[in-house]
C-alpha cells in the first residue's frame, strides 16, 4: 500500500512528518503502539489515516469533551465520516448515533474515557467491528504523569478486559521514561513498539527571566513585539483578570481565558485570538489544549508552572508553523510559595504530594540551571541533547543571580 498516496488523497498533505509513517505502519500491522511526538507534530493523522484505510471502526478516546465537536466537524469537512458520543448529547441523540454506528456508517467515534464505565455502553462497543482504539493524551493513564486521571486508568482496565481487544495506539506529547513504561505496562504495549521522534523543537528559543518587575517586563516585551501573537500564562484566574486589565489599559490588544468565564465569553475571546483580532491571550492553563493556532510567536509564563511537563507542553504552543518563536519563563520565589500551597491544598495522597514536590523541584532546577535550557528539558524527558546555542543561558555569559538557596528554603517548609 502506498501510504503517502493515501495521505495525499485523504488529507491533502504531500508528505509525512517525522514519526507519522512509522506509527501508522505499525498500527496497520496490528501492533499495539505508543507514539510520543511533540505538540503540533501531527499525532491525529496517526489514527485518522488508519481509520480511513481499515474496514472497521476507530475509537478515539480523549479527555477533551469540549473539543470533540470541532474535531468531528473538521473530519466531516474533509469527507470523513466521524461522530462523537458524550454527556453533551441527550438520550435520543445518543440513540440515533448508536444506530448510525451499528449500520457501519461511521469511521471514527470520539469518546471520553468515562463512557466505558457505563455497563450498557461497554457492551454496545464490544459488538462493534473495532479495528483500532486510539488513546489521545495517553499520559493521563499514568499516576507518575503530571495529569493523572483515574477515569483513564479505569478505562484502560475495562478495555483490556474485553473478550477481544482491538489494536491500541496510545499518543502523547509528554512522557518521561517512567511514564512511557507505565503506559506500556498498563496497555499491553511492548516497549520496542514505542515510536518517539525526540522532544526537540528546533524553532523555540527559551528564556528564563529573574529579578525583574514582571509587569514592566511584560509591557516592555509587548511594546517590542507589537505585531506578534502570543500567549501569557498566569497562575490564577485573579492574576489573569488583573494582568489582562492592565495590558488592555496600556493599549495592547489583549484578551483572556479561564474557567471562571462563561462559555460564551471564553469562545468569543478564543476566536478573537485565533482570528488575530487580539494579539495577546492572557490565560490560565485551561487555555490551549487542542487549540491549533500556528502563528503564536511567544509563550510567556508569568508564573512558574508546577512541573516541566506542563511547562514544555504550554511553551510548545509557540511556533507550530515552524518559524522562530520564543518561550519565556518569569521566575520568582513567590511562585514557589503559590505552587507549594496548591500542592498542600490538593486532596491527593501523601505519595502523590511527594511526587508533585519532586516535579516542582525539577522546575526550580530549570530556573536555576546555568546550562542550556533546551538541553535541560530534553534531558528531563530522557533525550540526548546538545546545547541549542540560542537560549538565554547559551547567549548569556554574565554572572547570573543565584537564588537556589532561597528557593530551597521556600520548598522545605
Ligand atoms: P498534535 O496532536 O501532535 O499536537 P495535530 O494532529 O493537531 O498535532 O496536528 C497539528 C497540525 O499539523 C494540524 O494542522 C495538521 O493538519 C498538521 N499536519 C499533520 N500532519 C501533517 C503533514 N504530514 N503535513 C502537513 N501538515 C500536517
Ligand atoms: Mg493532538
Amino acid at each position: 500500500m502506498n501510504l503517502e498516496k493515501s495521505l495525499k488523497e485523504n488529507f491533502g498533505f504531500s508528505s509525512f512528518r517525522k514519526g507519522q509513517q512509522e506509527i501508522i505502519t505499525q498500527v496497520l500491522e496490528r501492533k499495539n503502539t505508543l507514539g510520543i511526538l511533540p505538540t503540533g507534530a501531527g499525532k491525529s493523522i496517526c489514527y485518522q489515516l488508519p481509520a480511513v484505510l481499515e474496514n472497521g471502526l476507530t475509537l478515539v478516546v480523549s479527555p477533551l469533551i469540549a473539543l470533540m465537536k470541532d474535531q468531528v466537524d473538521g473530519l466531516q469537512e474533509q469527507g470523513i465520516s466521524a461522530t462523537f458520543i458524550n454527556s453533551s448529547l441527550d438520550y435520543q441523540e445518543i440513540e440515533w448515533r448508536k444506530e448510525e454506528i451499528l449500520r457501519g456508517e461511521v469511521k471514527l467515534l470520539f469518546l471520553a474515557p468515562e463512557r466505558f464505565s457505563l455497563g450498557e455502553f461497554n457492551e454496545f462497543l464490544q459488538q462493534l467491528p473495532i479495528s483500532l482504539v486510539a488513546i489521545d493524551e495517553a499520559h493521563c493513564i499514568s499516576s507518575w504523569g503530571h495529569d493523572f486521571r483515574p477515569s483513564y486508568l479505569d478505562f484502560a482496565k475495562i478495555l483490556l478486559a474485553w473478550e477481544s481487544v482491538p489494536t491500541i495506539l496510545a499518543l502523547t506529547a509528554t512522557a518521561t521514561k517512567e511514564v512511557a513504561s507505565d503506559i506500556c505496562r498498563t496497555l499491553g504495549i511492548e516497549e520496542k513498539n514505542i515510536i518517539q521522534t525526540g522532544f526537540e523543537r528546533k524553532n523555540l528559543s527559551f528564556e528564563v527571566v529573574k529579578g525583574k518587575d514582571k509587569r514592566s517586563f511584560v509591557k516592555e516585551y509587548l511594546q517590542l513585539n507589537k505585531e506578534e501573537s502570543g500567549i501569557i500564562y498566569a497562575g490564577t484566574r485573579k492574576e489573569v483578570d488583573e494582568l489582562e486589565h492592565f495590558l488592555s489599559q496600556s493599549g495592547f490588544l489583549a484578551t483572556k481565558y479561564h474557567a471562571g468565564l462563561s462559555e460564551v465569553e471564553r469562545n468569543r475571546n478564543q476566536e478573537a485570538f485565533i482570528n488575530d483580532e487580539c494579539h495577546v491571550m492572557v490565560a490560565t492553563n485551561a487555555f490551549g489544549m487542542g487549540i491549533n493556532k500556528s502563528n503564536v510567536r511567544f509563550v510567556l509564563h508569568y508564573q512558574v508552572p508546577g512541573n516541566i511537563e506542563s511547562y514544555y507542553q504550554e511553551a510548545g504552543r509557540a511556533g507550530r508553523d515552524g518559524l522562530e518563536s520564543t518561550a519565556i519563563l518569569l521566575y520568582s520565589l513567590q511562585d514557589f510559595r503559590l505552587r507549594s500551597f496548591f500542592i498542600e491544598q490538593s486532596e491527593v495522597s501523601e505519595d502523590r504530594k511527594t511526587l508533585e514536590y519532586e516535579k516542582l523541584r525539577a522546575m526550580q532546577s530549570y530556573g536555576n540551571t546555568q546550562g542550556c535550557l533546551q538541553r535541560f528539558i530534553l534531558q528531563y524527558f530522557g533525550d540526548d541533547a546538545t546545547d541549542c546555542g540560542k537560549c538565554s543561558n547559551c547567549l548569556d555569559d554574565r554572572e547570573s543571580v543565584d537564588i537556589t538557596i532561597d528557593t530551597q528554603k521556600v520548598l522545605s517548609n
